[in-house]
């Protein structure tokens, strides 16, 4: 996996540095679900969502587990692409 390609990193606070929104933005799962080495993504992301776990406390973890690890699941590239993280019933999966 080439992490340096992926501009769209995580900043303090777990913004993008690059777009600002909350990391990974849409731009960061597009590249990092185009990546084709699943498990170097999954460990990428697995080493991130403990470091924000431990930087975010009063964020719920599931909300943070759903915002790292819905890129690693290729069935839900798709509804990744249209509905970044609340399927149309509400509630993230
Ligand atoms: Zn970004």
């Amino acid at each position: 996996m080439s992490v340096a390609r992926v501009a769209h990193l995580p900043a303090p606070g777990w913004a993008c540095a690059e777009c600002g929104e909350d990391y990974p933005c849409q731009a960061a799962r597009e590249m990092l679900a185009a990546e084709p080495d699943r498990r170097a993504v999954a460990v990428y992301l697995a080493a991130l969502f403990i470091d924000a776990v431990r930087e975010l406390p009063d964020r719920p973890v599931t909300d943070l587990y759903a915002r790292f690890f819905r890129v690693v699941r290729r069935d839900r590239l798709t509804a990744v692409r249209h509905d970044p993280w609340v399927p149309a019933g509400g509630r993230p999966r």
